[in-house]
């Protein structure tokens, strides 16, 4: 018997999905925190918009 392929791949990591809303969560929690890591420090970020102030406020880079 042949599994079928998941639909749904994450464009980011090896992992997929059989359904979208699955694959949203996992990008936006489970493989957006590997990805949201300060590029100096290694600081994780909680959320993608909190990079341009803790480049600002740790290390007095503005991004901008
Ligand atoms: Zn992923
Ligand atoms: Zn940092």
């Amino acid at each position: 018997m042949f599994f079928l392929k998941k639909p749904f791949p994450c464009m980011y990591c090896e992992r997929s999905y059989k359904n979208k809303s699955s694959l949203n969560r996992h990008v936006q929690y489970d493989c957006g925190k590997k990805r949201l890591l300060c590029p100096i420090c290694q600081t994780r970020l909680l959320t993608r918009r909190s990079l341009p102030k803790h480049m600002l406020f740790v290390h007095g880079i503005s991004t901008r």
